[in-house]
């Protein structure tokens, strides 16, 4: 069985190709810039043929148009005909309250998506328009399927989602802690129990996915009791460009004193503010950590902040599941930076936690850095959200 797993932003749209029967990605690609000046398309396939160009995508179907192409013609052909897809597996940022799993496509749950487009603006309108283009180019046949990024997190306790304001209001307007990243932290503990050879019932992990965006969760017996995104993916670690959690008392105070509207307030907070913020040069973390060796005091601070509060969340979530067996790391940051994983770990020796320095020198791969004697084992593991996207497709197709 092939799937097709799609990833559509307002201006761009990813995809993969992959083989269910062995779980191997057959192509994959991506077009940049859609609807916008400088459009672009690349991919590559499984046995390393390549394609780039720069054609004109005024819109989402035109850009599916060009990945159908891609699939199956011209020097990177993977398939002979469409009918070998068996399905479409989308990704959506919000599901809200409404939905604590994947789901088929049908015009109502389209109609749901849009009606959550409130609490995730930049994203729940482009899923749409992907999903309207992909039936467009695709045809209204193919099965599709919707993965919530914030399912897994459907299973916080009442007290741990809800903000300590009026219920009635928090009600109203649905504004409670949803989460995000959920495809990838259901992965990595899902991953870490198949490595592992055990069941997730009575296990306790806490799963860090650090990249331009970050969350920590803590996940008790495979399902998520916390998460440190909130309402929006705002909240929590300081991100790239994001500041993470803040005193709302900060907020108003800024709003006040610099005039701004909502708007520019909300712009603030999730393009100027994090690492960029902080450092005053860089969203990148391994930018910052270069300019930290080389003395730079802002990046400092803001790696420092960094490791900081990745400890504090750690910590924690230790507190709210009463103890850890696994603390898992992944993401841009988490499976590539070095650095990032010796300072937060060499401080966790209260728990018990021995960094292995050896096994901790690596990039990318799936490895055990805790010694064999730690009392809590600390993994890396690549996440890969589109397997979990294709297996949660497959899932409900053949359910069918
Ligand atoms: P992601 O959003 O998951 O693609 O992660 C992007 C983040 O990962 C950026 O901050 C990158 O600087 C960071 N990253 C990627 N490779 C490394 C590395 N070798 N060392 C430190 N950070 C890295």
């Amino acid at each position: 069985m092939k799937i097709l797993v799609i990833n559509c932003g307002s201006s761009s749209l990813k995809y993969q190709l992959i083989d269910m029967d062995n779980e191997q990605v057959i192509a994959k690609g991506l077009c940049e810039r859609i609807g916008i000046a400088g459009s672009h398309i690349e991919g590559k396939t499984f046995d390393g043929r390549e394609y780039a160009a720069d054609p004109d995508l005024p819109d989402h179907t035109t850009a599916f148009s060009y990945v159908k192409d891609a699939l199956l013609e011209g020097d990177c052909k993977v398939i002979d005909s469409l009918d070998e897809i068996t399905a479409i597996g989308h990704r959506v940022v919000q599901g809200g309250a409404v939905y604590n799993q994947s789901v088929m496509v049908t015009p109502e749950v389209i109609r749901e998506i849009d009606k959550l487009s409130a609490l995730a603006p930049l994203h729940n309108p482009a899923h749409i328009q992907g999903i309207n283009a992909c039936t467009e180019v695709f045809g209204n046949l193919k099965p599709q399927v919707v993965v919530f990024d914030n399912a897994f997190h459907s299973t916080m306790p009442k007290y741990a989602y809800s903000f300590a304001i009026p219920q009635d209001l928090a009600e109203k307007h649905q504004c409670r802690k949803y989460g995000a990243h959920g495809t990838s932290h259901k992965y990595l503990v899902e991953r870490y129990a198949e490595m592992k050879g055990i069941s997730l019932e009575g296990t306790k992990i806490i799963t860090c996915h650090l990249g331009n965006g970050s969350s920590i969760t803590a996940v008790k017996d495979g399902k998520c009791i916390d998460t440190s995104m909130g309402i929006t993916p705002l909240d929590g670690l300081i991100m790239g460009t994001r500041s993470g959690c803040i005193d709302a008392s900060a907020v108003t105070y800024l709003q006040q004193h610099e005039g701004w509207t909502p708007e520019e307030t909300s712009e603030f907070l999730n393009k100027k503010c994090g690492l960029l913020g902080v450092s005053g040069f860089s969203s990148d973390m391994r930018d910052n950590i270069d300019a930290r060796d080389k003395g730079d005091e802002n990046a400092k601070l803001a790696t420092d902040m960094l490791f900081y509060q990745i400890r504090k969340f750690i910590g924690s979530y230790v507190a709210a599941m009463n103890g850890v067996d696994a603390i898992i790391f992944a993401g841009g940051i988490g499976e590539n930076s070095i650095p990032t994983r010796e300072a937060v770990v060499s401080e966790l020796g209260w728990l018990g936690i021995k960094l292995d320095a050896e096994a901790n020198d690596c990039r990318g791969k799936e490895i055990k850095i805790s010694t064999d004697d730690s009392a809590v084992e600390v993994w890396v593991i690549p996440t890969n959200e589109e397997l979990a996207i294709a297996r949660d497709t497959k899932r409900l197709v053949e359910a069918q």
